[in-house]
């Protein structure tokens, strides 16, 4: 469904990303876990079409997504830090890409509706983002992302900002949501407790290459480097 094949990047003379291989299958939730600066962010990047390659490919539904505008890749994503538009209310901020779409106005409104819905912030159509909490912005950040109905979704640490309890709560709802609409979703955590409990399968990513990947229990039980096992090892 996805295929990342020997992806590569750099900046200047720095190597980011250095040949990274992935297969992810539709509806399936695969995190990307690694320590600050490993290139989880700039692996997002690549795939949303904000970064271009220096190398290797990136194929979603058989269509290499190469010399595709981030608007043509059919790719949503959830930034860290609230990335809603101020100046346009929670409902209008789902309605955005819609909009871009060319959709009319009705057909706009109803499909907020079901979005806010589904975060459930229907109450909140006509709040400004100021006037809603870390947690809120997030689930109207994911509404936005969902509503042209993306066949990836991207998720670079959504919940990383916010308090602990929230971001629990959260985690579970944003499971569910992803269940629940069979959406294929990358999700890039520093958190290893996060990793175990909302994957399918973890990939743990050290210096722009994946070193290991396997099912939450597989990496968990028997990390197969010394630095997986050093990184799982401070999961307690
Ligand atoms: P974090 O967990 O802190 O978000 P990350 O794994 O997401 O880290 P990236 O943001 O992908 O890491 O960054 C990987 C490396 O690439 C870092 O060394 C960073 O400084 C560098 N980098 C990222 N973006 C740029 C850029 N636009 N120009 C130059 N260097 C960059
Ligand atoms: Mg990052």
């Amino acid at each position: 469904y996805l295929e990342l094949q020997s992806v590569r990047k750099r900046f200047g003379n720095a190597a980011v990303l250095n040949g990274v291989h992935l297969d992810v299958a539709e509806g399936e939730l695969v995190t990307l876990l690694g320590p600050s600066g490993c290139g989880k962010s700039t692996l997002l990047r690549c795939i949303a079409g904000l970064a271009v390659l220096d190398g290797g490919r990136i194929v979603l539904q058989g269509r290499d997504l190469g010399g595709l505008a981030p608007r043509e890749r059919q790719v949503g994503m959830v930034f860290q830090s609230f990335a809603l538009f101020p100046n346009l209310t929670a409902g209008e901020n789902v309605e955005y890409g819609l909009r871009m779409r060319g959709e009319s106005k009705r057909g706009r409104r109803r499909r907020a509706e079901e979005l806010l819905a589904l975060v459930d912030l229907e109450d909140k159509r006509d709040v400004y983002p100021h006037h809603l909490s870390g947690g809120q912005q997030q689930r109207i950040a994911l509404a936005r992302s969902l509503a042209v109905q993306p066949k990836l979704l991207l998720l670079d640490e959504p919940l990383s900002a916010l308090d602990a309890q929230i971001r629990k709560n959260l985690r579970s709802e944003i499971r569910s949501i992803q269940q629940r609409l069979n959406m294929t979703t990358l999700f890039v955590t520093h958190d290893q407790e996060e990793a175990l409990t909302m994957s399918d399968r973890v990939c743990i990513m050290n210096k722009g290459v994946i070193v290991q990947e396997g099912t939450p229990e597989q990496i968990y039980m028997t990390p197969r480097t010394e630095f997986a096992a050093r990184f799982m090892g401070s999961y307690n």
